[in-house]
């Protein structure tokens, strides 16, 4: 009982103690209005709606959703400059996700006592990837920002025409905490991270995603409150909306659906070239996939191994567009979003679980 329970919403619900009000259905107890109030819920909320494709694809084109986390300090400062050069250069247009606040990944040390997350790093490389001052950041040393800290390179990111989105206020004690807080923990960390947005960008954030592709029942229906085009909080196959125990949410989920560099090397593939090839492969015409990159990964040591990907898939014909394009070419098909219950579950080569889209119902 309890795995089927789990399939059909990730946490029980909880009443909110915040400012903003929750999404407001109908009582927990009577399933049947429940059902029927399930009907009436319109399909696809008005901000989505009103999104439009900016170029059309000629029939057949593969396409594919540019997703770039920014997680730390040294992401912001260093990778996503380098990034910008990289899809100047090529062209292309993305979405970043920029961690706001405080920089606490050297917490990440304290996992290493896990013995998964250990391997994991061995796997990735970490202590390549990251300097010494990243993995003591919030540790010995005192925490620094992240988007937060550098507001200039923030607005480059919109000037040059790229999509920017929210992605944590503390990204680390997201990925830690989200299930031992309390209700509203999550919804004040949403808020600081809405609000420091807003201050470096003078508009509203149009996206939110995830840290680390986890939410819960709490922070999905808090979001609906930010009037959000769509939101990119886990993994799964193709753009949704989610249902909470019997409850649709309007803001669509545009699910990552292809495996990270990070999770591949050393696990499945030996190099960044093979891992690159495998995922040109996984892009077919007709889906709506979304590759998750990060600044601190192919904005720093793997950048020349991500504008050889761009290449090819240029050469290819893919199309890589930022995730709120891929949204708007998915709802200029006419077909309705499948509505999609959320669970938790393990990905390969990443250590814990994630969020990710499940059935249909
Ligand atoms: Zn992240």
């Amino acid at each position: 009982m309890g795995f089927f329970k789990g399939l059909l919403g990730m946490k029980p619900l909880q009443p909110t103690a915040t400012e903003r009000t929750a999404y407001s259905g109908v009582p927990e107890s009577d399933l049947e209005k429940r059902l029927e109030h399930m009907q009436e819920i319109p399909k696809t909320n008005e901000p989505a709606q009103a999104i439009k494709p900016s170029a059309p694809l000629p029939e057949g084109t593969p396409v594919v959703g540019l997703r770039i986390d920014v997680d730390t300090h040294e992401g912001m400062r260093d990778g996503v400059p380098k990034l910008l050069e990289v899809l100047g250069r090529a062209g292309v247009k993305g979405t970043f996700y920029l961690a706001m606040g405080p920089d606490n990944s050297g917490r990440a040390i304290f996992n290493a006592l896990r013995p998964g997350f250990l391997a994991k790093m061995f796997r990735s490389g970490a202590p390549k990837l990251y300097s010494a001052r990243t993995m003591l950041s919030g540790t010995l040393l005192p925490a620094r920002q992240i988007a937060a800290g550098f507001p200039e390179i923030a607005k480059r990111i919109a000037s040059e025409g790229h999509e920017a989105g929210v992605h944590a206020w503390d990204h680390r004690s997201w990925q830690d905490k989200l299930n031992k807080r309390p209700s509203d923990w999550a919804a004040n960390e949403l808020e600081k991270a809405y609000e420091s947005y807003v201050s470096i960008f003078g508009t509203k954030p149009r996206t939110f995603a995830a840290p680390a592709w986890l939410c819960d029942n709490e922070s999905l229906i808090y979001e609906e409150n930010f009037g959000l085009v769509y939101a990119s909080d886990c993994r799964g196959t193709d753009p949704f909306f989610p249902v909470i125990d019997v409850r649709i949410l309007k803001t669509p989920q545009v699910p990552a659906t292809l495996p990270t560099l990070d999770e591949a090397l050393g696990n499945s593939h030996e190099s960044a070239e093979s891992f690159y090839d495998f995922i040109l492969k996984e892009i077919k015409p007709g889906e709506w996939p979304v590759l998750t990159i990060h600044a601190e990964i192919e904005g720093g040591p793997y950048a020349g191994a991500f504008e050889a990907f761009l290449a090819k898939a240029r050469e290819r014909g893919v199309a890589v567009v930022p995730l709120k394009e891929l949204l708007a070419l998915r709802l200029a098909t006419g077909k309705p979003l499948p509505r999609c219950t959320l669970s938790y579950a393990a990905v390969d080569g990443r250590h814990g679980v994630v969020s990710m889209q499940m059935f249909e119902v």
